[in-house]
């Protein structure tokens, strides 16, 4: 081995703490150079609450069984096969030592709780949520005398040929040098850069709110395509939901969602409607809404219900607009209020008759609209009216670096072996090349961080 450490992991995340902790167990003197001060450490991974297991026996939290099969025809269905068919195998087979290895590293899980997704077969909910998972992991890399450097700003990557050689990085006010034999890259996709989510999607992108962590802005990504790693996915691919419109601009988390949209309307600022509300369960269609809102003028929308609905959906961090008359919450919510009358009453009219039960696909549905609602739909006519403003969230980026089955980096017309080996978000478009499944961000991560981790120290040898 050679250099100051064997490996050095840029992210300290939970893909970059997984690769650190296996390549600590493998032996190798670890350092991971992390861009956020400690205090706001876990990246996206502190927002998270599950992860997507294959499994085919009940398993601790799990319920039933979640087999290859069957996980591999939800991953080609939300993908349209835009999916590495190996690397997807391998990701789903390995998942199946997710829990367990996660267990081994003092993360601890629950069942989930009521009135969240219904996921209790597929999904395994972390106790006390990411930001647990990301304190357990911590405890554990201190434990393996792993060197975390936080606030290691402005890193530079040195890499030749497809190798790596050295990073430059600047550290409470110092230039700092750092060599090792492996490189692992685990520093998020670039969801947090409106400006180069900007070049995919247009000005519209500098509306979006971003669910998760600021730092995650592409910086390593940028440069290693630039040392020409080969590219995968698209830029415009990513995973985003609509969220409350007043979530802060960073790091609002999970609590920004919004979950009464099938249970009413939702307009677009000239209060028109725009999409079917009812298409499906929220669970299924919510990942949707986060480009239907970015579609909109001025990427916002308001979701809109009367006092029928409280109490049927999940409370919400901040209260609703409210007001006794469409006309007046027209006027507080800025919507040209005959436009937003004429809306309501026009969807209030094509109501068909049938026993609303929001527990179900109850078939309550419109009849002659351009713009149909397919399932709970009954009149907005019970005020006061409720409103919340949504704009679009966006939680992940999938656009990243192409891998093989090892991790490895691949380079275009390389002709040596990589040393540099990538987990997680900036890796995961190789795996999910569009769409989403709920809980596979955090089982890519603990797959390729446990590949890119132990690789890595086998590379260092
Ligand atoms: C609100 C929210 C909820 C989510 N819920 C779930 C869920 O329940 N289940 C699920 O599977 N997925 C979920 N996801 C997606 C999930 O968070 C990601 O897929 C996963 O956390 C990615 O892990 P990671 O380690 O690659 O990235 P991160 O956890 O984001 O870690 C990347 C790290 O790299 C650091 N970094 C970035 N740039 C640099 C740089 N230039 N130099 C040094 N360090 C850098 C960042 O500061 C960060 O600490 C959610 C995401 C969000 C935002």
């Amino acid at each position: 081995m050679k250099g100051d450490f064997d490996v050095i992991v840029i992210g300290a995340g939970h893909a970059g703490l997984t690769a650190a902790i296996c390549a600590a167990e493998s032996g190798a003197s670890v350092c991971v150079l992390e861009v956020s001060p400690k205090n706001v450490r876990g990246g996206n991974s502190k927002h998270t609450r599950n992860l997507r297991p294959m499994h085919e026996s009940a398993l601790h939290p799990l319920e039933g069984s979640y087999g290859f099969d069957e996980y591999m025809d939800d991953l080609l269905r939300v993908t349209d096969g835009e999916t590495n068919q190996a690397l997807a195998t391998l990701t789903l087979e390995a998942s199946a030592n997710s829990v367990p290895w996660l267990k081994d590293h003092g993360v601890a899980f629950q069942p989930p709780l009521g009135g969240t997704l219904h996921l209790g077969r597929t999904n395994a909910f972390f106790l006390g949520g990411g930001k647990a998972v990301m304190n357990a992991l911590f405890q554990c890399a201190d434990k393996l005398n792993i060197t975390v450097v936080y606030e290691a700003l402005d890193i530079q990557l040195d890499v030749d040929n497809g190798v790596f050689r050295r990073v430059d990085y600047s550290h409470q006010g110092n230039t700092e040098h750092l060599t090792a034999a492996s490189l692992v890259v685990a520093a998020g996709g670039f969801e947090a850069n409106l400006e180069w989510l900007a070049e995919a999607w247009g000005d519209a992108a500098l509306n979006f709110l971003v669910r998760g962590t600021p730092y995650n802005r592409g910086d390593i990504l940028r440069q290693l395509l630039a040392a020409d790693a080969v590219q995968i996915g698209d830029a415009r691919q990513c995973h985003a939901v609509a969220i409350d419109g007043r979530a802060p601009q960073f790091d609002g988390g999970i609590c920004s969602r919004i979950d009464c949209v099938p249970l009413g309307i939702v307009v677009n600022n000239q209060a028109e409607r725009f999409y079917d509300e009812g298409e499906d369960f929220w669970p299924k269609r919510y990942a949707i809404w986060g480009r239907l809102v970015a579609a909109q003028p001025d990427q916002v929308a308001y979701s809109i219900i009367d006092s029928q609905s409280a109490g049927l959906f999940m409370p919400t961090v901040f209260p609703p607009v409210e007001a006794p008359s469409l006309r007046e919450l027209a006027e507080k919510l800025g919507l040209p209020q005959e436009s937003l009358s004429t809306t309501v009453d026009t969807f209030n009219h094509s109501i068909v008759e049938a026993d609303f039960n929001h527990q179900i696909l109850d078939g309550c549905h419109t009849q002659g609209l351009a713009i149909a609602k397919t399932h709970w739909a009954r009149k907005l006519d019970k005020p006061p009216f409720r409103a919340y403003m949504l704009r679009p969230g966006i939680t992940f980026t999938y656009l990243g670096v192409e891998v093989d089955a090892n991790a490895r980096v691949k380079f275009n017309d390389s002709t040596c072996t990589s040393n540099i080996f990538a987990a997680g978000e900036i890796m995961a478009g190789n795996v999910l090349g569009q769409g989403y499944l709920a809980g596979i961000g955090m089982t890519i991560g603990s797959v390729f961080g446990r590949i890119a981790g132990r690789e890595a120290a086998r590379h260092a040898r």
